[in-house]
């Protein structure tokens, strides 16, 4: 079995600024860090970090050699990722002393996926793997219906949020996970609430209050795991990946979910995104 991810690949440039540059100011930067990020790039390494094996369908420019090399690092199989003319997608992140912050992203390399290259990508995908993609990267109509088409389960986690994008793909999907706005966002756009979408296993994240899952049984409450959060950056990833991982691997759908629960909380009381999503090892061994 194996998690089909199309999903975006970033360097995230975080710049440490005495405060957020207004309009027409120039400033020094006082740190500066990359990261890998991305919300796709995430996913990847928490389904891989919890076990499954995970295929990353993508894109980089030239330059974005390196995030194909640490995704490798963390266990991903990078095959799939293909080098394009356009620029690594990135983010230029500014955090001022005062713990504001001002974000750019440059889609660049992940809007520019080939169509070729996700066909090509996909005949290797078997009968009953999971397909999943997000919405950073361009073909999620074409992956979606191809999935389907495949006999694979398909997922979408619809995040960053558009309500055309969502509506369209969801006559193909199997598994769907939002957050609570998100998810108030799609009631607003369809009229639909979680239960009466048409997808066999809806999930919506609630952030320190747990999940829900809209399935078979109606709707189940998934735990919350009491911790001190210092970073929620990447808990929704984390939980996508997990749950994807665990269902990959055949586990029932409340065995996934419980175990993605306790991944996210003990990955909220951590600073940072990809570098310290935590393994399966970890995750059993956390008592929180
Ligand atoms: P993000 O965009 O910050 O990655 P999200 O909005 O997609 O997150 P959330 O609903 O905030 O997703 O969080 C995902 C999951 O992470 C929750 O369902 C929960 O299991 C866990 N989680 C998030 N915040 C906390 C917290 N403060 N304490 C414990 N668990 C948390």
């Amino acid at each position: 079995m194996a998690l089909w991810n199309l999903g975006g690949i970033n360097a995230d440039h975080v710049y440490g600024v005495p405060h957020i540059p207004a309009p027409g100011e120039t400033l020094d930067g006082q740190s500066h860090s990359l990261y890998l990020g991305g919300k796709g790039a995430n996913m990847s390494v928490a389904a891989a970090r919890a076990g499954t094996h995970v295929r990353h369908i993508g894109a980089v420019g030239e330059d974005g050699a390196w995030a194909r090399d640490r995704l490798m690092e963390y266990g991903v199989d990078t095959r799939a990722i293909t080098t394009v003319e356009a620029d690594t997608a990135h983010a230029i992140i500014f955090v001022a002393e005062d713990g504001e912050n001002a974000i750019m992203v440059y889609p660049g390399a992940n809007r520019a996926i080939p169509e070729d290259h996700l066909k090509q990508s996909l005949t290797q995908a078997e009968t009953g793997d999971w397909f999943v993609c997000q919405n950073e990267v361009n073909l999620q109509d074409e992956a979606v219906k191809l999935a389907a088409d495949m006999g694979l389960n398909v997922a979408y986690a619809a995040a960053p949020f558009d309500a055309d994008v969502t509506k369209r793909l969801l006559p193909y999907l199997d598994f769907l996970i939002l957050n609570e706005v998100e998810a108030d966002q799609l009631k607003q756009a369809t009229g639909q609430g979680p239960a009466d979408l048409p997808v066999r296993d809806v999930v919506v994240t609630l952030g320190a209050k747990g999940a829900q899952w809209f399935g078979e049984n109606g709707v189940v409450d998934v735990a919350p795991h009491v911790v001190t959060a210092v970073d929620t950056t990447g808990a929704g990833d984390t939980f996508t990946g997990y749950v994807l991982a665990g269902l990959d691997r055949g586990q029932p759908m409340e065995q996934a979910l419980k175990t993605a629960a306790k991944a996210s909380a003990l990955m909220v009381t951590r600073h940072g995104t990809a570098d310290v999503i935590p393994d399966l090892a970890e995750v059993q061994a956390f008592s929180g």
